[in-house]
């Protein structure tokens, strides 16, 4: 398998060659030259398999043999041994229509933990194995820096840098990433919202000379392995659910910020899974939203929401299904992103809208609608339910027929957003690890929204 750009302007490369370089030289983000397609006996015998051998079989049709099959089932063993759950993302049944895949039994409490701890210790396995050195950047709305600096604190050869906004994340997020005081971390709390930290983080990496002498690495969703690692929990879901109840196509219901957790859906279906429909759930930040059901893509004015990791108004994944959505012309995608870039905005052409519709279906949470049905699940089915997985439950709600299946992904543990907890009001009980957190130190520097210093902080803190 050979990796290309959604712009066309780079040189075809491997799979380390593609984790590597993150975001794409030529300001595009990469993705595989060909969708493997599995075939469906090779589906039907796939669930029989653990969450491990699983992910295994995914991701053999991407490596080309670069990792050695003993060296990547050690890779991925690792990564998931550090999981509170055998199976890694266990499934909870609600009823027949409606299922919840748990992805937050990582350290962090959060999904970004699946494939994170995935990529920490590949990232460690190259640096390695090629003597490199790696500089992590990577900026976050909460949740990806704290499952980053979790997958490689205290790993030789690698450094790791994370920007959030200040006081615009929740306070179990800033513990988590703060109280870390491992030699090899680096925490900016930027006065900003997260676009604004993203776009730093955009620039520098499209700044090739920076990236080169830094050699920068990426650990946000526009790392395609990230996305890759994403797929197997679809996959896993699905035959979980198929081992309880006859299943035709099953949908899935994704809270959705960078749209990097429901592309890794969109690629699962391209692969074979039989996928019924995507349902982009988001809150009042619902860019996404408006997309489906208008045809423009365009930020709105940036709210905070009860569900912080996804108050996004630009999502970097997107230009990977402009790319598909285009018939995969990398030079109609320059040109599309180009407008963007220019006008701020990208309207999709009316012929077009058929195909999004029939990829995606969208539902954005307002106002009180969020804390309701955290209350109502908890009430009626004695489950509670994070702010994020509440925006999903309330897409499944608005958007899944009640014949149909459903599987929401909730993508962080209730205890990680218990400021929006407390407005119902509801009293939940803290995990242990979460507990512990709030009477440690904390190590963090704080400062204004300007590139200018955070270049400086990076030059002084990177290895050369
Ligand atoms: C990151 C995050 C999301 C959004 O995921 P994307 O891949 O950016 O779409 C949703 N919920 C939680 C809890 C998150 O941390």
């Amino acid at each position: 398998m050979d990796f290309i750009s959604t712009r066309g302007k780079i040189q075809k490369c491997g799979f380390i060659d593609a984790f590597l370089m993150g975001l794409a030289d030529d300001g595009g983000l990469i993705i595989p030259e060909h969708i493997p397609v599995v075939p469906q006996d090779q589906l039907k015998a796939w669930e029989q398999l653990s969450y491990q051998e699983l992910m295994f079989e995914i991701f053999s049709y991407y490596t080309n043999g670069e990792i050695p099959d003993e060296d990547l089932k050690a890779l991925i063993h690792d990564s998931y041994a550090t999981f509170r759950s055998p199976d890694v993302t266990p499934i909870h049944t609600i009823n027949e229509s409606l299922h919840v895949l748990e992805l937050f039994h990582g350290p962090t409490f959060a999904f970004k933990d699946v494939a994170l701890q995935f990529i920490g210790n590949l990232y460690s396995y190259v640096s390695k194995k090629q003597n490199k050195i790696i500089n992590i950047l990577g900026a976050t709305s909460g949740d990806t820096g704290a499952a980053a600096i979790q997958g490689v604190r205290g790993k030789e050869g690698i450094q790791i840098c994370i920007l959030h906004p200040h006081n615009k994340v929740s306070k179990v997020q800033e513990l988590q990433m703060t109280t870390v005081h491992d030699d090899n971390v680096l925490n900016l709390s930027v006065e900003g919202n997260f676009d604004d930290c993203q776009r730093v983080i955009k620039e520098l990496f499209a700044d090739i000379e920076f990236k080169n002498k830094y050699h920068l690495r990426a650990i946000n969703s526009i790392n395609f392995v990230r996305i890759l690692a994403q797929t197997v929990y679809y996959f896993y879901a699905y035959f979980q659910v198929a081992k309880k109840q006859s299943i035709d196509a099953i949908n899935f219901s994704v809270p959705t910020g960078n749209f990097g957790n429901i592309f890794s859906g969109y690629l699962a279906k391209q692969m074979g899974l039989p996928i019924g429909k995507l349902i982009l759930a988001t809150n009042e930040n619902n860019i996404l939203e408006r997309f489906v059901k208008e045809g423009i893509y365009m930020p709105g004015d940036f709210l905070s929401t009860y569900s912080p990791s996804m108050d996004i108004q630009i999502a970097s994944n997107f230009e990977r299904y402009l790319y598909y959505l285009n018939q995969k012309d990398a030079g109609k995608v320059t040109e599309l992103m180009n407008e963007f870039q220019q006008n701020g905005k990208l309207v999709i052409a009316e012929a077009d809208m058929p195909q999004v519709r029939s990829d995606f279906d969208a539902h954005g949470v307002k106002g009180a609608e969020c804390l309701q049905i955290i209350e109502k699940y908890n009430k009626e089915s004695g489950y509670l339910l994070d702010p994020h997985t509440a925006c999903g439950v309330a897409a499944y709600e608005a958007c899944s027929d009640k014949n149909e299946v459903c599987v929401v992904f909730a993508t962080a543990h209730p205890a990680k957003f218990n400021e929006a907890l407390e407005l119902i009001p509801i009293e939940q009980q803290f995990p242990k690890e979460i507990e512990q957190l709030f009477n440690q130190p904390q190590y963090q520097t704080v400062l204004d929204y300007s590139k200018e210093e955070i270049v400086k902080q990076l030059e002084a803190f990177y290895k050369v």
